[in-house]
Order: structure tokens, then sequence, then C-alpha cells
């Protein structure tokens, strides 16, 4: 895969990685051993039949490619684009073992931009009306696998657009939004209705929405609050949580000086966390012509954030700070926020997470000047939905307790999968839980009748 260069795209929010053209493609497909029990499918939590559309890509038939990855995935130019196929499908790849794996996640991409996906919609609604809460990728998937079945799905999402974290979390750079359009006009030619702007437990409450005649309904709200330090100084000005500052930048354009959104970054801007949400809004920060610094307790080594975008949010001069721990935001007269006080920390042994454990180093507390800092230290679920929704069972982080095959929840007729049930997660196995749960509600509403 290609990468547009470093002057260039830190000037604009137009994608950075370039997917292969029908020659790559084709060759990249032709590495492909075609094994017999192939390890790969057992990578994708959506179970893609990988060999088969890469076989189709190695024959020239990309449409054909396309067929088969829609008929396990309704959003293959999402996921070709942003899962973290160098853990699931392409950690398998007997290829990988002494060389290189095959690229299936830049295939997954080539097939999708290039194919044409013809419709599997079964064309009737007679299975009765079912709804879906949420709009990102697990309420996507499930709304149109339904849809698939003959039933008439509605998803209710609380957001002016439709997409969830694809929408308004994850930045242009990476998920171009005219390819997450036309994968959300895909589910809507399946049948699906999405109505935006109805809040879920306000607009309407579950109750409401089974009197309304929905036979079953699917909650996919995702893990949409943010978690805080809980620092002196925390609510000064200048401070964001990543979710509020990447809204801000992708969903109501703040960039963009046509806009009346803006961002107020200053000259330095820092950004705590070290998963794919901190890297997001380092790079976001860096197309604001800022300096940015990345402040994270460990180092890079436990980052959770994908290798590539690491390299990617250092290409384009984010400065790692790592080993260091916030304690305190200082600020002016004014309230702004103008230091970050830390403490430098070494590792000690692995704690509960497997990694190991920062520690402060005696005496070392020294002071970064910055003009802004995004707090992207991880989101929990917005506490709405369950507070008015009387008897569903949630864990104390707030995630909704539902079962792992079928996303049954506490409630009959309620599932529930993604985000809101797992905590913060992926796309691909938000995408899983969509799936099963869609084949669950689909028993259950049949043997209801
Ligand atoms: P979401 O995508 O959060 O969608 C939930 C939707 O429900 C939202 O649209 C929300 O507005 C709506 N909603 C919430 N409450 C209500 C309500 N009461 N009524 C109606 N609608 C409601 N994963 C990867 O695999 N690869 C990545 O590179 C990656 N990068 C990420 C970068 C960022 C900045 C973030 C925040 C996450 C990233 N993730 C990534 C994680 C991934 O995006 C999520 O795991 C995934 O989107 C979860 O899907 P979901 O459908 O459960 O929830």
């Amino acid at each position: 895969m290609t990468k547009r260069p470093v002057k260039e795209r830190i000037k604009n929010f137009e994608e950075v990685a370039s997917g292969y053209s029908r020659q790559e493609a084709i060759a990249e497909a032709k590495r492909c051993l075609q094994c017999k029990k192939p390890l790969c499918v057992n990578g994708c939590p959506v179970q893609i039949n990988i060999p088969k559309f890469i076989k189709e890509i190695s024959e020239g038939k990309f449409d054909e490619a396309i067929k088969t990855l829609k008929e396990a995935n309704n959003l293959p130019g999402i996921c070709g684009r942003v899962c973290p196929q160098e853990i699931q499908c392409e950690a398998l790849c007997v290829l990988g073992k002494k060389g290189k794996p095959i690229d299936i996640g830049t295939l997954e991409r080539f097939a999708s931009d290039e194919g044409q996906s013809p419709l599997v919609s079964s064309g009737n609604t007679q299975g009765g009306q079912v709804a879906v809460v949420g709009s990102g990728p697990a309420g996507l998937t499930c709304a149109g696998e339904l849809a698939k079945m003959g039933y008439d799905v509605t998803i209710f999402e609380s957001l002016h657009k439709a997409g969830g974290v694809l929408r308004y979390g994850i930045p242009e750079f990476r998920m171009p939004r005219d390819i997450l359009d036309s994968e959300i006009q895909y589910v809507k030619d399946l049948g699906v209705k999405i109505r935006c702007d109805v809040l879920i437990g306000k607009t309407f409450t579950i109750d409401e929405l089974f009197k309304a005649e929905y036979k079953a309904i699917f909650i996919a709200s995702g893990a949409g609050a943010p978690q805080f330090l809980n620092i002196e100084g925390e609510n000064a000005n200048g401070v964001y949580s990543a979710n509020e500052f990447l809204t801000r930048a992708n969903l109501m354009k703040a960039h963009d000086e046509e806009y009346h959104t803006p961002i107020k970054v200053g000259k330095k801007v820092g950004v705590i966390g070290g998963g794919n949400v901190a890297m997001d809004s380092a790079r976001v920060a860096v197309r604001l012509g800022v300096e940015v610094y990345l402040i994270y307790r460990r180092t890079e080594k436990e980052m959770p954030a994908r290798i590539e975008e690491r390299e990617n949010a250092k290409e384009e001069g984010v400065k790692f700070k790592i080993l260091t721990q916030p304690v305190k935001i200082k600020t002016d007269n004014e309230g702004w926020i103008k230091e970050l006080e830390c403490l430098q920390m070494q590792l000690g042994k692995p704690d509960e997470s497997g990694r190991r454990r920062p520690i402060p180093v005696k005496n070392s507390d020294f002071s970064i000047p910055l003009d802004t800092l995004i707090i992207a230290i991880g989101q929990k679920p917005n506490p709405l939905i369950a507070s008015y929704t009387k008897g569903l069972k949630t864990r104390e982080d707030g995630t909704i307790i539902a079962d792992g095959k079928t996303g049954a929840t506490s409630i009959k007729g309620v599932f529930a999968g993604g985000d809101i049930a797992t905590g913060a997660a992926t796309v691909i196995e938000a995408m899983g839980a969509g799936r099963r749960a869609a084949k669950a509600m689909d028993e259950y509403i049949r043997n209801k009748n």
C-alpha cells in the first residue's frame, strides 16, 4: 500500500493510504496459497470466505469478489480500511509464518472500491417491524442482515447523520466519507429506514417501541461517553475530551473555514492516550497546523493503537512523550490551560491487563507548556437508555449485559451488541455482534409467532 507524501497530506483531510491498482491487486491475490483449511477465516469475526474472494480477484472477477464479501459483510469498504487485520485474519495467514502474510485488508478495500455490489435484498418485509438503536457498525450490520431476511427495519439514530464512530470519530483521512455514505446507502437499498435525530430513552423509550409494534429491538448505542483523568484543573478552558474534539472536527467540520463551528487550539496541543482515538486526535490536530505532543504513561510497545497509525502519526510530526503521567493542569488568570504538570514514569511488573505497570520516578515532576489538551484515555457507554429501561441489566461500567452468542439481554425481545455490550472495542467486533444478534432476533420472532 502506498501513502501520500507527508508534506502534502498534513495540509488536508484527504485519505492518506491509497489502495492497490488492478495489477497490484491481482499480483497480491495470486500469492494466496488457497489453503484447504483456511486459518484466516477463523480470525474474521464475520467469517468472510477470504480465500474465495481473493481467488476471484486473482482471476480478475472483481464483481464476483465483492459479491462474496457482501455475503458476510455489508460494509467491506469500511473494514478494508480500519480493521486491525494484522491481529485478526492476517495474523493467521500461513504465509506470515515465514514471510509476509497476504494483505487481506487492502484486497478487501480493493474489491469494495472496484467491484459493482449486487443487491441481495429479499425484497419483502413480511417478517414485521424491528427496531435498531444506533447507526454505527453494529446497528448497520444487524439492520442489513434483518432486512435481507425480510424484516421491516428502522434504525433510530440520535445524531443528525448516520454512521456512529465511523462518522463522528474516525477522521476522513482514514475513512473517506464518500465510502461511508455509499456503504450506508447499500444498507438503505436493502430496505432499511434510518431515522436520525431520535434519542432512544428520551424521544421514545424501549417500551414505547414495543407498543408501536416493533417485535424485537437491537440496542447498538456504542460507548460514546468520554472518560477523564480526574486531575486538578481538568475543567480548564482549552481542555477537550477526544469525543468532543473529534466530533467538532469530523461532524461539524471545525477545520473548514466555511463552517461556523471552529476549534480553538492555540500553538501547542497535548493529547493524552495511546490508542487509535489518541492517534486520530493527534493527527487531526497536526492538520490544524499546530505542534502536537502525544503523552502516554507507558512506552510505545504497550500502546494499543495500530502500528500503522502510530507510524503515520510520527511521520506527520507528532512528538511522542512516553513514560509521562499527567498530574495537574495549570491555568492562566482567565482560566485557560497553560501548562501540564507531569511525572516521569518507569515500567514495573505486568498488571491485570498483561502490560507492564507504569510507576512514578521519585522527584521527577516537570511541566509541558500547552494551549490545548485533548483527553483520549477511553470511552464508556452513555447510561441514558439503561436508566430509562426498567429491567435492563447492566454492569458497573454501564455496559449492557448481553449473551455473547445471541445478544439477548435481561428483557425479552431486547438484544444488544457492539461497544454498548463489550465496552470500547473494534468495528469488526461490533459488526460480528450485529450479525449474530440478527440471527437470534429472527429466531426469537419466529418462535414467538
Ligand atoms: P458506535 O459506532 O459508537 O455507534 C453507536 C451509535 O449509536 C452512534 O451513532 C450514536 O450516536 C448512537 N446512539 C447512542 N445513543 C443513542 C440513543 N440513545 N438513541 C439513538 N442513537 C444512539 N475500531 C477499529 O476497528 N479500527 C479503528 O481504526 C478504530 N478507530 C477508532 C477511532 C476512534 C476515534 C474511535 C472513537 C473508535 C475507533 N475504533 C476503531 C472503535 C470502533 O469505531 C468502535 O468499536 C465501533 O464503532 C463500535 O460500533 P458500535 O456500532 O457498537 O457503536
